[in-house]
């Protein structure tokens, strides 16, 4: 197996300045483009209800990504708490805007380093899946000094929803071997309207050209394991909330003829989408329909497209004791 490149990055002291840098930065924090300006290093917390801690949910293999991702031996996956976005239909609402339980699962960066090397060594996973980690890529960082002397050598996948800023993603070049963005929505208002999040159309567009930048399209070992690139993923949207066209033809035309993506069927409405008349249900045949008609038409032909209405595969659960997901789909 040949070393990721953090490897390097680790040994020639680039790493350790990174890290600093970064750190340096939550003081007036402008690690996402919400820049609040909050000091974070004096526990005050901005939009992400986040402070100087970061905060986990879970760490457990998981086989219900993409098989590039999850592969035979499963994801090493590290589900962080909080999050810079607001969706009102997000599947993992128990865990990334729950006020009442944010301080539950704080760690220090050692015990997030000791979480990796337990997915790498003791469950034997391909990679280490960070979710959410925007507002802890300080963290993250802090977190791979203590990992890569004790051995760490998984590559790293950054599981994102995009709304990261051109800054803050500079500092994870060569750390960062696998992107897995989202690309939400292609209308700001319905960016503002459901997720509360400013100018996400050009924030998650810029944020995707520049991950593409540092590690390309997607690229496979002879077991069809991801090694390094890019992955979008799209979750179709009830009533075209998601602008898939408008979504996917700028992928396409802006970053990649050769883009793999990564469609997804399982929105189920949660959290508050029960009481939001055009998120209040599951997507239709004829809506599932349409984008695999404009995947043809684009001549998308890398990646995956989920089964229509696989909700109950995909949906962790975050209280149930051990493993947040009930079914492991291998
Ligand atoms: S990481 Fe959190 S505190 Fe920092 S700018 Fe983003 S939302 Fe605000």
């Amino acid at each position: 197996m040949s070393e990721p490149r953090y490897i390097g990055l680790f040994n020639n002291g680039t790493l350790f300045h990174r890290f600093h840098k970064m750190k340096s930065r939550l003081s007036d924090c402008e690690i996402c483009p919400r820049r609040c300006g909050v000091n974070r290093l004096k526990d005050e917390r901005g939009d992400c209800n986040s402070g100087a801690l970061p905060v986990i949910s879970a760490a457990c293999d998981h086989h219900g990504e993409e098989p590039a991702i999850s592969g035979t031996r499963g994801s090493g996956t590290i589900f962080f708490s909080n999050c810079n976005l607001k969706c009102v239909y997000c599947q993992n609402y128990q865990i990334s805007q729950n006020k009442n339980c944010q301080h539950v699962n704080e760690v220090d960066s050692r015990s997030l380093a000791l979480k990796m090397l337990y997915l790498q060594d003791e469950l034997g996973c391909h990679n280490i899946n960070l979710v959410s980690p925007t507002h802890f890529v300080p963290h993250i960082l802090e977190a791979l000094l203590d990992a890569i002397p004790m051995g760490l050598r998984l590559p790293l996948v950054y599981n994102t929803n995009a709304y990261d800023s051109i800054e803050t993603l500079r500092e994870l070049d060569g750390i960062v071997d696998i992107y897995l963005p989202d690309i939400k929505y292609s209308s700001d208002k319905y960016a503002m309207k459901y997720s509360r999040a400013r100018n996400y159309v050009d924030s998650s567009r810029q944020a995707i050209r520049e991950m593409h930048r540092q590690v390309g399209n997607l690229v496979m070992d002879g077991d069809g394991i991801a090694k390094r690139g890019l992955i979008v993923r799209h979750l179709i949207l009830p009533n075209d909330i998601a602008g898939s066209s408008d979504s996917l033809s700028w992928l396409v035309n802006n970053v990649s003829t050769e883009v793999t993506l990564s469609i997804m069927a399982q929105y189920s409405p949660y959290h508050l989408a029960p009481r939001v008349p055009l998120l209040s249900r599951k997507i239709s045949g004829f809506e599932y329909q349409t984008v695999l008609n404009l995947l043809e038409r684009l001549g998308i032909e890398n990646g995956w497209v989920q089964e229509l209405d696989s909700s109950e595969i995909y949906i962790p659960d975050f209280k149930r004791d051990g493993h947040p997901f009930s079914m492991q789909v291998k």
